[in-house]
């Protein structure tokens, strides 16, 4: 597919090793280089696609954590409805307005799909 929205390859594969039920390490998803990873980590949470959260550790400061954003776990579980049952409203045809379409329109915003 061609490259949707504005991520580019990178972006997605740190998004798709996101975990969503914890908050990580930019080290812990694939960074040998930490600060690209930092880098695409804010990117997507400027984006709303990742949540982060400030780790405290004594009292020199902290890190950042990140985890995938629910808005982008749910879409993904929307449209794995839409994929086994299709569209709420028209069946096989997409109507565009339902929860499973529209979280499809977003992914393919981002080019996740
Ligand atoms: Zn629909």
């Amino acid at each position: 597919m061609a490259t949707a929205g504005v991520l580019t390859d990178r972006d997605r594969a740190v998004l798709e090793s996101l975990p969503s039920d914890e908050y990580v390490r930019p080290m812990d998803v694939g960074g040998t280089d930490s600060s690209h990873h930092s880098a695409t980590l804010q990117r997507l949470a400027r984006f709303g696609l990742a949540e982060q959260k400030r780790h405290y550790r004594g009292v020199t400061g902290g890190h950042w954590r990140y985890r995938r954003s629910d808005m982008v776990q749910q879409a993904l579980g929307f449209v794995r409805l839409l994929v086994s049952y299709g569209c709420a409203a028209e069946g096989e045809k997409m109507c565009g307005e339902c929860g499973p379409c529209e979280a499809a329109a977003f992914l393919d915003k981002w080019g996740l799909r």
